[in-house]
């Protein structure tokens, strides 16, 4: 026999290790990849069987093994791609395997443990039990009998529809759900009645959808424009050659990038493969997922974020089992095992939300990228505003640069009006809305069309300060303002949520002058209401915690009942609303103030894409940006939409800075209640790593800090951050691994960091 190598599933931070536990003989079929039970500092918990491993020589030793108590499952959970996936995540993003390996489990832990006790209730054993509850279904499949029947070309039957269900069901090696018998005219009664006679077996299986019927791709009425054929065939080709190649689709606003998208997948489908499409959100994308299913049909699986465990587990089950042959998904979607994954797709790759900000701080872009080269298979990355590590990767000829420079359907790109809100306030305008926007909307209204107006609240927030000493008022437990909603209601605030009443005076100085300052969505929505026939829909953070309301506020808004839909950034993403013809952004420069290396990036991206939802029908769109800072150079750019030219100057300051793609990132944070102690095992770091730079054991680097965060304190905890920029980072990640900082309590790592502050 052997033993088996095993990484922990508990949600600890700090056990690199893997655990070696003794095989019984039951379970001699145990490999890499499996899902087992097994005994841990008294508990009995989930773990990952990593490797087979020899039994100890020594006899003493191996009588202190622990035995693998149970198995998960009827096949590895890992394959070998996936395996190499982890142990690669787990080193890049300096987690343990266990972290990184759970990313890949629905639910993060699938045990449930179940007393069993004898009459007496003297407990006897556990039972384990998968978490995850497979949906089952009534399924059919031809017995023995029932093949020879057949054979012998179905001695005395006379039923043709028996005889056609047998003749299918002995063209199928396996069980078939009743219900796709039951889609082609074999209902229950003529089941029955083959099962009477013993030629078929029924069972409840966990069949999902039969995957006999083969793709044919649609016609479609819509002819590519020399750019998007010339994208479809350069991919294509990487497709069917089995070429590893990655490809960057930029293509303006409009321009047809999911038309590309979906040539791309009916190829890799006709090729026999499955595809993986990653999206930022599925609330902010319903309407790409609809046209994959008007394409693709019952083909397609959907994972979103707010799936239960259980229909989590349906979906990666389809997958494995190649049930399904396309999974669009948010940023986890990534973890997806497959049974035969021919290519990605990653639309709107800028997106922030594909990087985790939390343990393990992965980006699904570089886990596509590492799953793509480990099964050889190709990956689109798509945006209009590509992030300026993929573009420049671009540049240098890494990826293939495919370009859609131009809006098939006739409509130009809307007119970008910049308005300097200084003037506003000299004309005596003190409005949260221009002249210009409010007399544009209610033309736009007046001509039965619609607009939206999006605020970056984080700029821009209404919060309460002191006229006399300057305080503004802060949650105690966060170092950050307290946010004002409305009208009678408390502050609140946006980290822990507490809710603190408005005081009478200044906690600081003791006047009673208190004033609120900012803007907020809902004051801005008050604001635009009281405009002629403006009938405004507010989508935010506020307005959209329940489940899908994202996708009911845009129903709403398309149905034509509300003409001017007011929200924070959400409002500029993803969707085509024909008739908006109208774009205001009421605080065009909020998003570039912050000190953060990338809020140029940000910023443009922002504003393109929000001046992207203008005019994407027949009629011509409008935008207003709204700036103290109408000299600004992102602005103009943005208005422009040039990316290449802003590109260009980003490229230069990066360069200038070593900041990526020139040089790698890693931010350390220390978390700890005691402001000091947060302090010193930040500063602990910076002199080990600043130590062996002195013996020349690493090459010299940027270490900035400690220093602390931008909310210097949440929930209690004070929070200090270093950063290290290096030309390599991986020897100092190594480095950091090897050291006691592993596995440091209040420690934590964040490689390639999406912010800096
Ligand atoms: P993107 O994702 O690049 O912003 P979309 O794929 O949503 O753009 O396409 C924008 C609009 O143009 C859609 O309504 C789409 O149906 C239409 N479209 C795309 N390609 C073509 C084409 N070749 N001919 C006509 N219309 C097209
Ligand atoms: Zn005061
Ligand atoms: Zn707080």
């Amino acid at each position: 026999m052997f033993c088996v190598d095993v990484a922990i599933n508990l949600p600890v931070k700090n056990i690199f290790k893997v655990y070696t536990y003794d095989v019984p003989a039951e379970f001699d079929y145990l490999d890499e990849g499996w899902r087992v039970v097994v005994p841990f500092a008294r508990q009995t918990v989930e773990g990952f069987v990593v490797r087979r491993s020899a039994v100890p020589q020594d006899a003493s030793v191996r009588e202190k093994l622990k035995n693998v108590e149970a198995v998960i499952g009827d096949r590895p959970w890992f394959d070998k791609e996936m395996l190499a996936t982890a142990t690669w995540l787990g080193e890049y993003y300096m987690c343990s395997l266990a972290e990184s390996m759970r990313l890949f489990v629905p639910g993060k832990c699938s045990i449930k443990r179940q007393a069993i006790r004898d009459a007496n209730g003297k407990l006897l054993r556990y039972e384990y039990e998968e978490r995850l509850k497979a949906k089952t279904i009534l399924a059919y499949a031809i017995t023995e009998k029932g093949r020879e029947y057949v054979k012998d070309n179905f001695p005395g039957m006379r039923g043709y529809k028996q005889k056609s269900a047998l003749q299918i069901l002995n063209s199928f090696d396996d069980y078939m759900a009743s219900t796709d018998l039951a889609d082609q005219g074999y209902d229950s009664s003529v089941m029955r009645a083959l099962s009477n006679k013993g030629l078929v077996n029924s069972a409840q299986k966990r069949i999902l959808r039969n995957s006999y019927d083969r793709f044919v791709a649609p016609e479609s009425n819509v002819e590519l424009t020399d750019e998007q054929q010339n994208a479809v065939n350069k991919i294509n080709s990487a497709i069917i050659n089995k070429k590893q190649e990655t490809f960057l689709l930029q293509g303006i606003t409009g321009s047809g990038k999911t038309e590309v998208y979906l040539r791309a997948t009916a190829k890799a489908l006709e090729e026999g493969k499955q595809v993986l499409m990653l999206v930022p959100e599925i609330a902010l994308t319903a309407q790409l997922v609809q046209r994959f299913q008007s394409w693709f049909g019952k083909s397609v699986a959907v994972a979103h974020s707010k799936l239960s465990q259980n229909e989590r587990g349906d979906v990666w089950y389809k997958m494995r089992t190649g049930n399904a042959r396309i999974l669009i998904g948010v940023r986890s979607a990534v973890f997806a095992p497959f049974e035969n994954l021919g290519l990605i797709i990653i639309d709107e790759e800028h997106e922030g939300s594909y990087k985790q900000d939390e343990r393990p701080n992965y980006h699904a872009r570089n886990v596509a990228e590492k799953r793509a080269e480990l099964v050889n298979c190709s990956l689109i990355l798509g945006s209009a505003t590509p992030d300026i590590t993929t573009y420049y990767k671009a540049l240098k000829g890494q990826y293939t640069h495919l370009r859609l420079t131009k809006r098939p359907i006739g409509n130009k790109l809307p007119n970008v009006e910049i308005v300097d809100m200084r003037d506003e306030l000299k004309a005596k305008n003190f409005s949260v809305l221009s002249r210009s926007l409010q007399s544009k909307l209610v033309q736009t209204v007046a001509n039965g069309e619609q607009g939206i107006v999006l605020l970056n609240r984080r700029g821009y927030s209404t919060f309460v300060m002191c006229r006399d000493c300057g305080e503004s008022i802060t949650c105690d437990h966060c170092a950050v303002a307290l946010v004002y909603h409305s009208h009678g209601e408390d502050m609140r605030c946006h980290y822990c949520g507490n809710t603190h009443p408005i005081p009478s005076f200044c906690p600081k100085c003791g006047s009673r002058r208190i004033k609120f300052f900012g803007t907020g969505t809902q004051k801005a929505e008050a604001e635009l209401a009281a405009l002629p026939d403006v009938k405004v829909l507010r989508m935010d953070q506020d307005s959209t915690s329940s489940k899908f309301a994202h996708e009911e506020i845009l129903d709403e808004f398309k149905s034509g009942k509300y003409n001017t839909l007011i929200g924070t950034q959400m409002v500029a993403k993803g969707h085509d609303i024909p008739n908006v013809t109208l774009v205001g952004v009421l605080a065009a420069d909020s998003v570039l103030n912050l000190p953060d290396y990338r809020a140029s990036e940000r910023a443009f991206s922002l504003l393109t894409q929000a001046a992207g939802r203008a005019g994407r029908g027949e009629k011509a769109g409008q935008v207003v940006l709204q700036t103290y800072d109408a000299d600004n150079e992102i602005i103009k750019l943005a208005a422009k939409q040039d990316y290449d030219t802003f590109a260009k100057t980003e490229i230069y300051n990066r360069k200038t800075f070593y900041y990526p793609p020139f040089g790698q990132m890693l931010k350390l944070t220390t978390l700890d209640k005691n402001q000091d102690t947060a302090y010193a095992i930040a500063q602990k770091v910076v002199l080990y790593l600043q130590k062996l730079v002195f013996e020349n054991k690493l090459e010299p680097m940027v270490i900035s800090g400690p220093f602390p965060a931008l909310v210097s304190k949440v929930r209690d905890l004070y929070r200090y951050n270093v950063l290290i920029k290096a030309k390599d980072m991986e020897p100092v990640k190594k480095a950091l691994m090897i050291s006691e900082f592993q596995t440091q309590a209040n420690l934590y790592f964040d490689v390639d960091p999406a912010s800096v502050i």
